[in-house]
Formats: structure tokens, C-alpha cells, sequence
């Protein structure tokens, strides 16, 4: 036997270990679970390779079993093993200097930004539970196994074994603040976390399967009891999208989001090995408009490791809305969030991505539009959010980005210019592209468009002021108005002149009598001849001032907007008859009730009029028809 210091010059790395990221302690089985990995991948990499002559590979699993009394926790490999000198190098030497290097370099700031849980501190992290941690092992080369054992001191004792197996064992005693970890229901919280996808069968206990024996009347269910297998070794995104159907891929979602029971509407594989490598399948889920609710999200795996769920930084902020697996060892996860964002590598990860889905909803498209077109709603919001902040995304979904109308017709930006573009040129030569928020609440307002022969579009997503902005300024001569911005005519202005049936000097009576009544601080009163079949009383909003309110509410615009007052204009239209009527009126009684009932029934119709104006305009009416 022999014993020695593992390095005298850090006496107090195992404290420190211990108490290092307290949050964070249940990495060290993951940590332990991927040395044994890697030392049954080298194995059967070595036996493929001819070079462990004598060697059976056959099926080795992983075990992680839980020794209640005595308070030990072992996790079991058949892997390479390793010798007595191979323990003395690996585990007194380069392991410890690793760990030492690595809390040298992160005792500081790895509190704050949680890095320890993205880049482990290797098989030291398991004193962060233990007091004690031995070793048995067997190397797959004909040599006695050893014994490691180190009771956290930085003192080691190294003997001979009589293990006759090949592989590790790792035996944890666990510390009495970590007892949580001899608990099945905690490690198979854990397992499932970090391991569910890792590439060696995991063992965790025995679990009772029904297994049907024999055939027809003589059929037998048999309890039997089987290995419980924590992983699923070969995920789908590990596979060729050539051998997978898109019944895989829906059980794969299922797989990963076991508590979700929405399908996903499409998904996308990933799959690249230059300049970087990188593979995982990305769903698009059906959003609701609450993207707060989003709470399965993205998993970052490393080598089929789970790293993390929080993948800010590495794929673009508009596709944190989908859900998936990105598996890729060259992202760099010992680093912080805003020096991720300046690694060249993740800069390429994250356009490839965004390359990636553009190119896979334009497929959509192409092949078959009539899905794309059933599936716009549920995916518009990440679209749309996307055009808003990549600018390369923008020309691509320029092409299939879509625009309902109001009677559920689908065109894409260039169909709708095409479409409107004779009707619905204003005199400026702009193309004056009419939409509506919600069908029902400007139904009057889309109705007048109609009537003109106007295509109005309905775009009801919240961040779509945004998205017009950017249409506006990234295209030519063209504007969006919504419908009820102002008089129809007024937002599509043509050359033809509409004549005013009223004189110079009635106008100026009118809009006398006018300001009397209609209270000012709510509405600016606007005279306008229009055709006389359209309404008397409009009440407008003009389309700036709305847009910047929308936008600084939902994060932009400009400064201060979102405190002004709700504007509204009162456009009076001094050809319909009523108003003529309003005019000739000679009692001034019957005519304030004339306007006030004209200006309610425009609030009516805007969705305006309610409390103690509602009521009183419901009373006044029963008057007038009584
Ligand atoms: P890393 O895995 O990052 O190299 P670790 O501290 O986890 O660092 O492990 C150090 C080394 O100890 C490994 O590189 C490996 O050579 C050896 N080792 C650890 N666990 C095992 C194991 N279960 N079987 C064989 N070798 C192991």
C-alpha cells in the first residue's frame, strides 16, 4: 500500500470544493456518470480498433445504486479502467490539478453567473457531497486492480484489489448535508435531468414490466422484473434524418417534453460538421400569444450531456421560442452569458440556425402552401419577431411571411402589392396598405373599405406595430393605416375632390355650434366633404400616434409616448344630410341633442361609449323613439 499527498501546496482545496456553489453540488453524478461514459466509449473504441486484443465489449451498462445504510452511493462502470499508475497520474495528478486550476480560476465569480453547473469540476466535484470517495478499479489490460481512497484530507491511500471485473467503481460516502443524494426518488430526479440521452445504457434499480406470453386464448401476462434503464441512448437527434420518420419526431418530442401534450407543428434537424459541429432537432410549438407561458424550452446538451436549458446567447433571441435539443461540444460553456455572445464560434452556431429555420419554413411554403397558410397563426409571432431583430432573417422571410386579409385570404407581401396596387395608390403615389386589429371592434371601419373595394388586411399579433415600422422604412413608397385611422377617403387620398355641400359661412356656423358641444380635451373636430352615403359622426385615431403608444407598450417606440392621452379626431362629414340637418336647425335644445346623439353613436361604433355615457345615451334614445 502505498499513501501520499495529493498536492501539499493547496491543503484547503477540499474545503473549498465542499462548500463551492452550494446550488450547484448535484453536478457531481453527472460529472461521475460522463467519466464512466467516456471510459466505456474509449473501450469500445479501443476494441473496434483492434487494440484491446482479448476484449469482450458486449452491452456494459452504467450502474448507480444507493446504499441506504451505509450511506454510500456507488456508480459502476465496465469501462477501460485503469491501473495503479494510471490512478496515481490521472486521479492524484491530473484530475486534481484540473480541479485545483479549475476553482483557482472560478472560486471568484462562478457564484454570481452559476458557471460551475455548464463546466464541471471533473470527478474532485464528488467532496462536494462525500467525505470519503475510494476508487476500485480494473483496467482492461492484464494488470491487478487498485484501491483509491481519500477521506478529503489532502491525503490518499493506494493498494492492490481483488476486484476481478473490468471497470471503476466509485464508492461516495456521503456526507451528512448531502444525505438528500441517498434518496431514489432525488437521483432519479437527477438521472433523468443530466443523463435521460446520454450514450451508455444507465442502470438504476429493477423495475416490474407485464410481458405477454404465448398466443390467443392460451396468452399469459407474466409480471417479470427488469433492469430500470434511466436513458435513452440513441435520441433521435444522434440519427440521420434519412432514417427517421415524422412519427419519430413527435415521439421524440413527446420523449423530451413528457409533460407536454401539444404536438409540435414541425420540426427541424440540425446537422453540421464544419466549421463547427452540431446536431439536435428544433420543434416549432403552437404559440400562444402569452409568450410568458413558454416554460419548456430549448436543452443545450454537450456530447448528449444536458448542460442547460437556458440557451440566451447561443441561438437567437426569436428562436428561444421553439423547443428542441442543440447537442454541440464547440460551444464554449465555461464562459460568461456576454462573452458568449462575442465567440466567434457561437456567432456561426447562432446564424446557422437562424439560416437553418428560414430555410425550413420556406420549404414549408413551397411545398405546400395550403399547410403553411393553416399553420401562420400559431407560427407568426416568431416569424414576425424575427424579421423585427435579424436583419438576414427579414430578406429571407420577406418571401413567405404572410398577410391574412380580413376574409382569410393568405398573400404574401409581393402577391398583396400586385393585388393592390391599382386600387389602392393614393395621388402622392403611395401604396396605402389598409389593416384592422380586431374584425369585430372595427367592424364599421373595415366595412367603408370594403365598400371602396379595399383589401383590408387583419393583423392582430402584439408586436405588429413594430413590424409595420420596419416595412414602412425597409420598402418604398408604401404606408400601413389601420382602418379606423381616419375617413376612409382621407387615408387613401385621390385626386377627385369631393365638392362641400355646404357654404364657406355654414361650415364656420357648424363648427361653432360643433365646439359647444363636443367636449375638447377628447376629441379634435375635423370638417371633411365626403361622399354623402358615408357615416355623418366618425370618430378616428390617427394612425402615429396610436403606433407609438402600441410600440412603447410593448418595448420600443418613442420615448415618452406611451403617457400621452388617448387622441381621437371627430371627422364630420358635411355632405351626409344630418349634418346638413344639424345646421338648418333652428332650436339650439333640438340640435345639441342632434350632435350629442350623432357623436355617440360615432363612439358606439368605435367601441367608445360606456358608464354613465352609455347610460345616458340608452335613456335619451328611448326619448326620441317614444
Ligand atoms: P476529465 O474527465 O475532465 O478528464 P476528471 O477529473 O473527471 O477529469 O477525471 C480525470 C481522469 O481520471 C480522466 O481523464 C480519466 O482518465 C480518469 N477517470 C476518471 N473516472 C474514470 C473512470 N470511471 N474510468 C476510467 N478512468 C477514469
Amino acid at each position: 500500500m502505498t499513501t501520499g499527498n495529493i498536492n501539499v501546496s493547496v491543503e484547503n482545496i477540499f474545503p473549498l470544493i465542499k462548500k463551492f456553489l452550494y446550488s450547484d453540488h448535484e453536478i457531481f453524478l453527472r460529472e461521475l456518470i460522463s467519466n464512466a461514459t467516456d471510459a466505456t466509449l474509449k473501450l469500445k473504441h479501443l476494441t473496434n480498433i483492434g487494440e484491446a486484443p482479448g476484449v469482450e465489449y458486449g452491452n456494459p451498462v452504467i450502474e448507480v445504486k444507493v446504499d441506504k445504510e451505509g450511506k454510500k452511493l456507488h456508480i459502476i462502470d465496465h469501462g477501460i479502467g485503469m491501473t495503479a499508475d494510471e490512478v496515481q497520474k490521472y486521479i492524484n495528478e491530473v484530475a486534481f490539478s484540473g480541479a485545483e486550476e479549475f476553482l483557482e480560476k472560478y472560486k471568484d465569480s462562478a457564484k454570481d453567473s452559476g458557471i460551475i453547473g455548464h463546466f464541471g469540476l471533473g470527478f474532485y466535484s464528488a467532496f462536494m457531497v462525500a467525505n470519503t470517495v475510494e476508487i476500485i478499479t480494473k483496467s482492461y489490460k492484464d494488470e491487478p486492480a487498485s484501491h483509491w481512497s481519500c477521506d478529503g484530507s489532502p491525503k490518499y491511500s493506494l493498494e492492490q484489489a481483488d476486484k476481478k471485473e473490468r471497470g471503476t467503481e466509485i464508492i461516495l460516502h456521503i456526507n451528512k448535508d448531502s444525505e438528500e443524494f441517498l434518496d431514489d426518488a432525488k437521483i432519479t430526479q437527477l438521472l433523468t435531468k443530466y443523463n435521460k440521452f446520454m450514450p451508455i445504457p444507465i442502470k438504476f434499480g429493477t423495475k416490474e414490466e407485464t410481458k405477454t406470453t404465448g398466443q390467443g386464448d392460451n396468452a399469459k401476462e407474466e409480471k417479470i422484473t427488469v433492469d430500470n434503464i434511466i436513458n435513452n441512448p440513441d435520441p433521435a437527434w444522434t440519427k440521420q434524418p434519412a432514417d427517421l420518420k415524422e412519427e419519430d419526431y413527435k415521439n421524440f418530442y413527446r420523449e423530451l417534453y413528457p409533460m407536454q401534450f401539444e404536438e409540435p407543428l414541425f420540426h427541424i434537424h440540425l446537422n453540421v460538421d464544419y466549421p463547427f459541429n452540431l446536431t439536435g432537432i428544433l420543434y416549432f410549438p403552437k404559440l400562444s400569444n402569452d409568450m410568458s407561458m413558454q416554460k419548456d424550452r430549448i436543452q443545450l446538451y454537450q456530447n448528449q450531456v444536458f448542460v442547460t436549458d437556458n440557451v440566451e446567447g447561443i441561438v437567437p433571441e426569436f428562436l428561444t421560442m421553439l423547443k428542441g435539443v442543440i447537442d454541440s461540444p464547440d460551444i464554449p460553456l465555461n464562459v460568461s452569458r456576454s462573452y458568449l455572445q462575442a465567440d466567434g464560434n457561437v456567432k456561426k452556431i447562432s446564424s446557422y440556425i437562424t439560416r437553418k429555420v428560414a430555410d425550413k419554413l420556406k420549404s414549408i411554403f413551397n411545398e405546400n402552401r395550403e399547410d403553411f397558410e393553416k399553420k401562420w397563426n400559431d407560427i407568426k409571432i416568431v416569424i414576425e419577431y424575427g424579421m423585427l431583430s435579424e436583419d438576414k432573417f427579414f430578406e429571407k422571410a420577406d418571401k413567405f411571411a404572410l398577410y391574412p386579409t380580413v376574409d382569410g385570404t393568405y398573400y404574401t407581401f409581393e402577391e398583396l402589392q400586385e393585388k393592390i396596387k391599382d386600387g389602392q395608390t393614393d395621388k402622392d403615389n403611395k401604396l396605402v396598405i389598409l389593416y384592422a386589429s380586431d374584425k369585430d371592434a372595427q367592424h364599421t371601419y373595415i366595412n367603408e373599405a370594403k365598400e371602396r373595394g379595399y383589401e383590408v388586411l387583419l393583423l392582430d399579433s402584439p408586436i405588429v406595430s413594430h413590424l409595420l415600422q420596419k416595412l414602412e422604412t425597409s420598402k418604398e413608397n408604401i404606408s400601413f393605416a389601420r382602418v379606423d385611422a381616419d375617413s376612409i377617403d382621407n387615408l387613401i387620398k385621390k385626386d377627385d375632390e369631393k365638392i362641400s355641400k355646404l357654404s364657406e359661412e355654414e361650415k364656420e356656423t357648424l363648427k361653432t355650434t360643433l365646439d359647444e358641444v363636443i367636449p375638447k380635451e377628447k376629441f379634435t373636430v375635423q370638417l371633411e366633404a365626403l361622399d354623402s352615403n358615408a357615416s355623418p359622426f366618425t370618430i378616428t385615431q390617427p394612425e402615429f400616434m396610436r403606433r407609438m403608444k402600441e410600440m412603447s407598450a410593448t418595448g420600443g417606440g418613442m420615448f415618452g409616448m406611451g403617457n400621452m392621452p388617448e387622441m381621437y379626431n371627430l371627422v364630420v362629414n358635411t355632405n351626409h344630410e344630418l349634418v346638413n340637418q344639424i345646421v338648418n336647425t333652428k332650436t339650439k335644445a333640438k340640435q345639441e341633442r342632434l350632435i350629442k346623439q350623432s357623436l355617440d353613436l360615432a363612439r358606439l361604433s368605435q367601441g367608445l361609449l360606456k358608464g354613465e355615457e352609455l347610460t345616458n345615451f340608452v335613456k335619451r334614445s328611448y326619448e326620441m323613439i317614444k
